[in-house]
């Protein structure tokens, strides 16, 4: 049959137009709060997608909301641990395209007290992933990295060539995770890693949120504050800041999807193995974010001050421009649209 090739080397198209062969996308992770708003924007450019995931942090929910807005596009769900190398085996198929890698513990308190856990699943079980995609192979990843693994900051904002020195465990799992693929590029595995500063908001449909057990974030927690009129916490208001109280970089959870989308058009282009920082060249200070939540509350929201919270850096904020001159992602919402999508998630979240 004749056939012309595209892209990637291993997707094939037709003369008749049809789409055969591997052009399957892989979200590890896909049932989790930012894996599912990924896997949604995937489907919506077009992708056909297969969901990964333990259902340890995901839900079911979110497998629900893919499978009912893409039934074409949704190419199913692998139930499995990525510790275990034969479950993320039966995942990574000869079909898979490319994979998009979310899954990963990510609470830096829960780290420090138990760092085993997180070297076994973000480290050992990237190592899996990439065995299983090496063994099909499958040659490009987009990776869930994290500004943890900035460490202290030594300038702001913070750019790629920044010294990377994690504090926690969470953010040397995560480093440590991207040393390694960098080194399986030699081996046919390209990857983008994608760096996160302060990922926010929901779905502007509504159809997905945060869901986190415990909480620990700062939008989740005013808002949570809001609805059920206990105090919330605000940690630490003598820093060296505008108003003494933290600068983070709030990017929204559909801006991070969709440099996704970029990340992966960038690699079936015959982009090198690379890290992007994705966040808004912006902050905000805890003060600052908690009268935005006020405002699209539109009422009190009782408050303590409180002291200052283990391990947090007064200012994260990231230079974007790499993000934006190579895969030419241009982050659009505000950090009132964030906070106002995550209010109507979270009065109506199942
Ligand atoms: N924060 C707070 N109260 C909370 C949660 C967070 O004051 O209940 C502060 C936290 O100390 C930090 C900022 O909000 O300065 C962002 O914290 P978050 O946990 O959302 O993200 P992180 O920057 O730790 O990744």
């Amino acid at each position: 049959m004749p056939h012309i090739l595209v892209g990637n080397f291993r997707r094939v198209i037709l003369i008749s137009g049809d789409v055969v062969g591997v052009t399957m996308i892989l979200v590890t992770g896909g049932a989790g709060y930012i894996g599912s708003h990924c896997a949604l924007k995937l489907m919506e450019a077009g992708e056909d997608v297969k969901v990964f995931d333990s259902l340890e942090l995901g839900t079911q929910h979110a497998l629900d909301v893919l499978g009912r807005e893409f039934p074409d596009r949704f190419k199913g769900f692998v139930k499995g641990d990525l510790k275990e190398p034969e479950d993320i085996r039966r995942a990574v198929t000869e079909d898979v395209e490319a994979v998009v890698h979310f899954a990963a513990y990510s609470q830096v308190a829960e780290s420090m007290r138990n760092p085993r856990r997180y070297y076994e699943n973000n480290v050992i079980g990237t190592i899996n992933l990439l065995g299983a995609m090496a063994d099909a192979r499958v040659g490009m990843i987009v990776f869930s990295s994290t500004a943890a693994t900035y460490g202290e900051p030594v300038y702001t904002p913070i750019d790629e060539k920044h010294p990377k020195a994690p504090i926690n465990p969470y953010g040397a799992t995560k480093l440590i995770a991207e040393r390694i693929m960098q080194d399986y590029e030699k081996h046919g595995i390209r990857s983008a890693r994608l760096r996160y500063f302060n990922v926010a908001g929901a779905d502007p449909k509504g159809r997905l949120g945060e869901c986190h057990d415990p909480e620990t974030h700062l939008i989740p927690n005013v808002l949570k504050a809001a609805g059920t009129g206990k105090e919330f916490s605000m940690f630490g208001t003598d820093y060296d800041t505008r108003d003494g109280t933290c600068v983070r970089d709030y990017i929204d959870v559909n801006d991070l999807a969709e440099a996704h989308v970029l990340a992966l058009r960038y690699l079936r282009n015959g982009g090198r193995t690379d890290c992007f920082n994705l966040g808004t060249n912006g902050g905000s200070t805890v003060r600052e974010v908690f009268a935005v939540c006020r405002d699209v509350v539109g009422e009190d929201i009782p408050l303590k001050e409180c002291l200052r919270r283990e391990g947090d850096p007064a200012v994260l904020v990231a230079d974007n421009r790499k993000a934006r001159e190579v895969l030419g992602w241009e982050p659009k919402s505000t950090l009132r649209d964030s906070v106002a999508r995550a209010w109507a998630w979270e009065r109506t979240r199942p």
